[in-house]
């Protein structure tokens, strides 16, 4: 919700800039035409969309670009890293349907050339004088990072095209395209913008846009939040490295800030790997220091992918790593009006989506609360919900039942085991009530059934307040 409100308030912005400067012309006659003869409607609705199709398609890079830099301020007006990169690829891909608007506006001049004639078609508008050399090379250019743009878009979109790895590598070349297009733009937008609104709104998303380009170039991302790290322990649970979970202890240095129970972060064994994501299964201080001080924390790694199927063959004890954040608002804190009944907690977990739930569990047991007065202070009551594949082989689940069992206060579990066909619906939540802070982390297709019935829910008049932990980046 708060991505989709701030994507559309940014567009409004972007178009109220530029609705101002065709105010300013309209002021001036300059729909007239530089001659003062009636310029073709045609024509003009072209010139029009060209630029404001334009200022969109910028306005909305440069924000992304922005985005891109996953800075830790940014959670909180959006709800988390997660949500940071759901904006971040909203308007990417709006940035590009805006620009392929913009291709189109620009073709339309052999077609209405074609219908109504050059007669009535506006003058060309002035640029800024000392950038005039460089109009073919703008557009050129501008055309080229056009068509590269749609391509990388396609490819984010369209999954089965790339797989994630070589489109990660793909994707770096875009603050390279969005330099060509700041080109293209700065050249190219009329000088009369300069001077208005429009023209200092683009001024400064070009630089700003730009500065965040070269700070991505440069490798500079997340490069502050990065700590050397060491493998403490690693040990598989269970007996089959392809399918059961891999428990990795890590020894973070003295000056790791700490985490939140639910927070994630990036991981790097490999320096030709890039960064992984993976959650901290551990709620802060349980897993205690090593013998020198260094505080660790735990991982929990299902074999998902290519890579993670061999980090049991790559890991050992003493191996170095790198730890960069940590990340995320998934911290089971749901703001409350003063006054207002907490309603019931539930948590929602699937396969390896209960890490996050791990570090909650932890962060409820008895001993694990050292500034609260008793145990179990400050937290409602919660009922886990626990998806798995096949309970009688699932490594992680007594665990699960342990934790449960000694939470303060008190937690209640229901498993839901797939291999004897319990799959979990939104109906098996109604018991718990129509008001309920609904905690979600596993595979998209059960956040979107959840997401339904909770919409049911305030059909009826009732109110499900979802929170979903998006385990995915591209
Ligand atoms: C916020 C978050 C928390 C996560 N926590 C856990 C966890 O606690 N335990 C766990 O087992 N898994 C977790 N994952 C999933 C884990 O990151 C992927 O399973 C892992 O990166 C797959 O890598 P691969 O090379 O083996 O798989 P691949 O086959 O290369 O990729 C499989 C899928 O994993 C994702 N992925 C791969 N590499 C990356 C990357 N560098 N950055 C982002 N996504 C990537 C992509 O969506 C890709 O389609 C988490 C993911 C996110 C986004």
């Amino acid at each position: 919700m708060r991505v989709r409100g701030i994507w559309a308030a940014w567009a409004a912005v972007l178009t109220a800039a530029w609705m101002l400067a065709l105010w300013a012309e309209q002021g001036q006659g300059l729909v007239a035409g530089a001659n003062g003869e009636s310029v073709q409607w045609a024509w003009l609705l072209r010139r029009d969309l060209l630029l404001l199709t334009g200022v969109w398609s910028l306005g909305m890079l440069s924000l992304t670009m922005w985005l891109a830099l996953r800075q830790p301020w940014m959670e909180r007006p959006l709800g988390g890293m997660d949500q940071v990169y759901r904006l971040h690829k909203w308007l990417g891909t709006t940035a590009a349907v805006a620009a392929v608007m913009h291709w189109i506006a620009k073709e339309s001049s052999a077609w209405i050339k074609t219908v109504w004639g050059t007669a009535g078609r506006p003058a060309r508008d002035a640029m800024l004088p000392w950038l005039a050399e460089g109009r073919s090379w703008a557009k050129d250019l501008g055309e080229w990072a056009f068509y590269a743009l749609l391509l990388l878009v396609a490819l984010t979109l369209w999954r089965r095209l790339l797989p994630y790895k070589p489109w990660r590598w793909l994707h770096r070349v875009m603050p390279v395209l969005y330099g060509a297009l700041v080109f293209h733009s700065l050249v190219l937008l009329p000088q009369a913008y300069w001077q208005q609104p429009v023209g200092w709104l683009m001024g400064a998303l070009m630089v700003l846009g730009s500065a965040a380009a070269l700070w991505a170039l440069a490798g500079r991302i997340g490069r502050a939040r990065r700590y050397a790290a060491q493998v403490h322990a690693v040990q598989l649970l269970g007996t089959r490295p392809a399918q059961d979970p891999l428990e990795v202890l890590c020894a973070l240095p003295a000056h790791w800030p700490g985490h939140r129970a639910g927070q994630f972060v990036f991981v790097r064994w490999d320096a030709w790997e890039g960064a992984h994501p993976f959650t901290v299964a551990s709620a802060p201080g349980a897993c205690g220091q090593t013998a020198d001080g260094r505080t660790l924390l735990r991982l929990v790694i299902k074999p998902l992918g290519d890579y993670t199927a061999q980090l049991h063959r790559r890991l050992h004890a003493g191996q170095a790593m790198q730890i960069e954040g940590p990340y995320g608002r998934f911290d089971g804190r749901a703001p409350h009006a003063d006054g207002q009944a907490v309603p019931v907690q539930v948590w929602v977990a699937a396969g390896v989506g209960i890490t996050p739930f791990l570090a909650w569990l932890e962060a409820r047991q008895p001993g694990s609360m050292p500034h609260a007065e008793a145990p179990g202070d400050g937290l409602s009551a919660a009922h886990l919900h626990y998806c798995t594949r096949d309970a009688a082989t699932d490594r992680l689940l007594p665990r699960v039942q342990n934790l449960c069992a000694e939470a303060c206060p008190p937690m209640g579990l229901t498993v839901h085991d797939a291999a004897q066909g319990q799959w979990l619906r939104p109906q098996d939540l109604e018991h718990h009530g129509p008001e309920l802070d609904l905690w979600v982390c596993g595979p998209q297709s059960l956040g979107d059934a959840l997401q339904q019935g909770a919409q049911a829910v305030r059909a009826q008049g009732g109110r499900w307040r979802l929170h979903r932990e998006a385990f995915g980046m591209r």
